[in-house]
């Protein structure tokens, strides 16, 4: 198996990714959107999916709507954490339905996501922090993950494998891995404080280059969430991963390069009923 990347798709206008690697199991419905196709206005330019920005509510249901319908999904029924770039990772079932679809209702405290109950959209939001798809093709589970550097530091990723693996006793080789687009290793810059925060939680080999600027690095996410996967017994060829970057990227909001006054992507998986 080759897990290659992900892929740009536009429909209706919109334009989102998709991972070649999940999508071809036919198991699951699954997106990863980009800032096309929306009804916002600067700086939320323009199909912003997040309501903890400061855009008009009204934009972000009919963002989420245009965005959730090309998958014959309704925005209503999504279910998401508020994330707090902290490691809590939750169940989701039936009962949860529409958790996080308007404003104030998501899970509090939760970043991660899984769920085998088919149909139940599962999201989770981002401009420059990491999402990461999980599905486990046999137990048929999938799981949602928000994984900015504090997410990652605290080893969120590792945790989602062991979580699926504890709740429906499959095995991790089994699993097949999307990673969103990022901030990624071109733009990341980050100072040695926060290397010596990832050495002192046990890092070795941090994936750093340095920078121009004295003292400086640029750190890789996709690597680190990548090499969580792998030490979890994930297998390297079933993780879609590619260079996608939302700082230099026309396509995405990210948040550093924005200042902050940005909308957010969307990612979501869903397991389709069988027949
Ligand atoms: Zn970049």
């Amino acid at each position: 198996m080759v897990a290659g990347g992900l892929v740009y798709r536009e429909a209706m206008g919109i334009g989102y990714l998709e991972a070649p690697l999940l999508a071809e199991t036919g198991l699951v419905s699954h997106g990863f959107s980009t800032r096309h196709g929306g009804v916002s206005s600067e700086p939320f330019h323009t199909l912003n999916l997040g309501f903890h920005c400061s855009d008009s509510e009204e934009n972000v249901y009919e963002n989420r709507r245009r965005f959730f319908s090309l998958w014959g999904k309704d925005a209503s029924d999504i279910v998401c954490g508020n994330q707090v770039h902290g490691a809590k990772i939750v169940e989701v079932q039936e009962i949860d339905r529409g958790r996080g679809a308007s404003p104030g209702t998501a899970l509090p405290g939760v970043d991660g996501l899984y769920t085998r109950t088919s149909g139940l959209t599962i999201a989770a939001f981002s401009a420059d922090c990491l999402l990461v798809f999980i599905l486990d093709p046999i137990q048929r589970a999938v799981a949602i993950i928000h994984a900015g550097w504090r997410g990652t530091l605290l080893g969120i990723t590792a945790k989602a494998v062991n979580l699926l693996s504890q709740a429906y006793g499959g095995s991790a080789s089994d699993l097949l891995v999307a990673l969103s687009p990022a901030i990624s290793r071109c733009c990341f810059e980050v100072d040695q404080r926060l290397v010596a925060k990832f050495q002192a939680a046990g890092y070795r080999g941090l994936p750093l280059v340095p920078t121009a600027n004295g003292g400086r690095y640029y750190l890789d996410l996709h690597e680190l969430n990548r090499r969580q996967l792998v030490e979890q017994g994930v297998c390297a060829d079933r993780i879609a991963s590619d260079s996608w970057c939302t700082y230099c990227g026309e396509h995405f909001f990210s948040y550093r390069r924005d200042n902050g006054k940005t909308g957010r992507m969307a990612g979501f998986i869903s397991l389709n009923s069988t027949g």
